[in-house]
């Protein structure tokens, strides 16, 4: 009989696993798929790294060096040139660095000059006890401006979401934090500048993110692969794991469980044990990813910076573009580049159903005037995300209080993942470390 199992093997599953198993617990890691890590997917094709899913995590867990040292993965730990502090946004067909700081904001031609002034007036706004969508509290904050080309293309490049149904307080915590906190945006921001010094950036691998899951699965040793888990039975004061590997039924005795899939696959599993789970209603957005090498002579534009996003107002399937390869060395052969361009979305559900070279034809439609490519790529890849990213719309603390409500009732299930409290792999990383640790102490009470 195992301590716990651990259902799914992306890096939230991983991770968890990982402290479990330097804790002195018996553990086991269930991957459905036929590899592990989940959104994290990294290939390496015709001497190209393309990451299919996230690019690179904000170093912003406090768990994370501990984990990179456990896994003795120093050297291969890379972080982000600095070019990648500069950020682009699409205007009427031009790309505009955004301001890097409050001087810069005020000379910026992005945002108009009302919108400048209407900043200034930001630490007076009084508070509201309602809760509010991203765009709600934008335009109530700060401007209209401000939401079309900046907040808005923000939350495109982290939940390919709508700022007009995600809510401030799930999705943007630490933004939602500093309003409650200190009252103003502007006047916790000073605050928090004077505490500890910021994270060291954005980081990747030498082999790219796979690398760091694969590591972890190698150390937790006991992940197996292509098979499902259907069901969890209570049997006197433990668990019994159902689950499938093709026409196998596996089943397993277990004190504990933790489950990291999405809220479909979770949801089947819960409402077996109690017929109330409502995650089948979080909703999520898909995302097409499109890896696109050219010979950088090819692109006129310079590349010196993260990428670029396109404001919503556009009304563009194509939601932005990293310049992957200015990020990181080593990832193209010389004199070849990367782009990375992301499409759908929460507005953009359609993309999903074109064809492949529909999906190709329209991104470099959309990418040749923007950054001046003379001619096609040498090299692409396609990654379709059905399910890629929860969106904590409007109304989220539903699903986190069912979650702990069922939590209370099944000692020693837990539901974790990116569903409920943090979709960023920085986010998996800190809430399954905190899981483990807060499972391992009550163990050694
Ligand atoms: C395209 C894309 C780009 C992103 N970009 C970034 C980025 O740049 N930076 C960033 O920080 N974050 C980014 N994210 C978000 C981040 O990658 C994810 O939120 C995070 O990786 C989720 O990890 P997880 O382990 O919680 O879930 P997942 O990665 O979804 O892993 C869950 C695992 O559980 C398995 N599973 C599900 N059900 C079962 C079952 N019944 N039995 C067994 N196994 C099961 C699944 O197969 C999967 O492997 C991106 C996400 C996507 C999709």
């Amino acid at each position: 009989m195992y301590d716990f199992i651990v259902v799914g093997g992306g890096i939230s599953g991983l991770v968890s696993t990982y402290w479990l198993k330097k804790g002195g617990l018996d553990i086991c890691v269930i991957e459905k798929e036929e590899y592990v890590g989940g959104s994290i997917k990294t290939i390496k094709k015709n001497g190209f790294l393309v990451e299919l899913g996230p690019n690179t995590v904000l170093d912003n867990s406090p768990y994370l060096k501990e984990i990179v040292e456990g896994l003795s993965l120093e050297k291969s730990l890379i972080y982000a040139k600095k070019i990648n502090k500069k950020r682009y946004i699409y205007k009427e067909g031009k790309l505009l660095p955004l301001p890097s700081n409050p001087l810069n904001f005020f000379f910026s031609p992005i945002f108009s000059f009302s919108s400048k002034l209407k900043i200034l007036r930001e630490p007076f706004v009084k508070r509201v006890e309602k809760e509010e969508t991203i765009a709600e509290f934008t335009r109530r904050r700060l401007s209209e401006d401000l939401l079309k080309y900046a907040v808005g293309p923000f939350v495109s490049g982290v939940y390919a979401g709508d700022p007009e149904k995600l809510s401030v307080q799930w999705a943007t915590k630490k933004i939602y934090a500093l309003e409650r906190d200190y009252g103003s945006l502007i006047k916790g921001a000073i605050a928090k500048r004077k505490g500890p010094a910021p994270s060291k950036g954005l980081f990747s691998f030498k082999k790219g993110l796979y690398e760091f899951v694969e590591s972890l699965s190698n150390f937790v040793e006991r992940v197996f692969l292509n098979t499902e888990v259907e069901e969890i039975i209570p049997f006197k004061e433990i668990y019994k794991v159902i689950a499938r590997k093709g026409d196998e039924k596996i089943e397993q005795e277990t004190k504990g469980i933790i489950l990291t899939g999405d809220s479909i696959s979770q949801g089947k599993i819960l409402k077996k044990l109690d017929g109330s789970c409502p995650f089948s209603e979080i909703p999520y957005a898909s995302v097409v990813i499109l890896g696109l090498g050219f010979k950088r002579e090819e692109i006129l534009h310079p590349l010196d910076g993260f990428g670029f996003l396109i404001p919503q107002i556009y009304n563009k399937p194509l939601l932005g573009c990293l310049f992957s390869s200015s990020l990181f060395d080593d990832r193209v052969p010389s004199n070849f580049c990367l782009l990375t361009a992301f499409l759908g979305g929460a507005l953009h559900p359609e993309v999903l159903n074109l064809e492949e070279r529909e999906i190709l034809e329209y991104t470099l439609k959309e990418l040749k005037p923007i950054l001046k490519i003379r001619s096609n790529p040498e090299f692409y890849f396609i990654k379709k995300w059905e399910r890629a990213i929860p969106q904590y719309n409007l109304g989220h603390k539903k699903f986190v209080d069912w979650a702990k409500d069922f939590e209370k009732r099944f000692k020693n299930i837990y539901i974790s993942g990116n569903l409920l409290y943090g979709i960023s792999v920085a986010d998996c990383i800190t809430n399954a470390s905190e899981l483990s640790l807060k499972i391992l102490k009550e163990n050694s009470k």
